[in-house]
């Protein structure tokens, strides 16, 4: 199997528990599911209704607000003027907290807010927090992020990385949630970044990840 971020030959793997077919870039360090187990959307619907993040909960806030603190001393504030939140579950929490931050932001879930976007709206700055390893064609929405991007707009991604190491991620509990399909290390963004010509900024070694959409020229 060709790698679908990068097109390099993958390795590929078992996963002792689950019996799991993985494919694992060398290259981009991307590692995903066989697309045999990929599930269909009302089957995703159904274990996303089992999330229930509430907006009362401190916990879910913390968190939005950890991620907030790493992304913003990072980026221009003068020069975001209006953002989107891409896949924010079933609640507004995050866009509510870039407005606290005097940021003008608009929210989008494709079940929970499925008409909340505009095709010819542009933005300063896309935040997508627990979205990118659900998605069956990540290269494809990363390149839609960055259209939906002013020149010089920056797109911020909160996801789990894995530790490129077969044996720990056999042990990992986030690919055994099987809407988790898709894994990446700050290094598979830094390649996208090269195949799409935007700025690597920065990452937090972890879980979090700055990209800035270069002007034409
Ligand atoms: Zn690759």
């Amino acid at each position: 199997m060709d790698c679908h971020i990068c097109n390099k030959v993958c390795n590929s793997f078992i996963h002792q528990k689950t019996g799991i077919q993985y494919y694992h870039c060398e290259e981009c360090e991307y590692i995903f599911k066989s697309p045999k187990c990929y599930q269909n959307f009302e089957k995703q619907k159904e274990r996303y209704n089992l999330h229930q993040n509430s907006e009362r909960d401190e916990g879910y806030r913390a968190y939005f607000k950890h991620f907030l603190k790493f992304i913003l001393p990072n980026i221009s504030l003068s020069d975001i003027h209006r953002a989107l939140d891409f896949g924010c579950g079933c609640t507004s929490l995050l866009a509510q907290l870039l407005e606290d931050k005097g940021i003008n932001c608009d929210y989008y879930d494709p079940i929970y807010y499925p008409d909340n976007l505009d095709i010819v709206k542009k933005y300063d700055l896309i935040v997508s927090t627990e979205v990118f390893e659900h998605l069956h064609n990540p290269k494809e929405v990363f390149k839609e992020l960055l259209d939906r991007l002013n020149d010089n707009g920056y797109l911020a991604i909160q996801i789990e990385f894995h530790t490129n190491d077969q044996v720990t991620f056999q042990k990992w509990w986030y690919p055994q949630d099987t809407t988790h399909i898709v894994f990446f290390r700050a290094k598979t963004f830094s390649v996208l970044c090269d195949i799409y010509n935007c700025r690597y900024i920065t990452d937090n070694g972890k879980n979090m990840v700055l990209l800035k959409k270069n002007s034409p020229f």
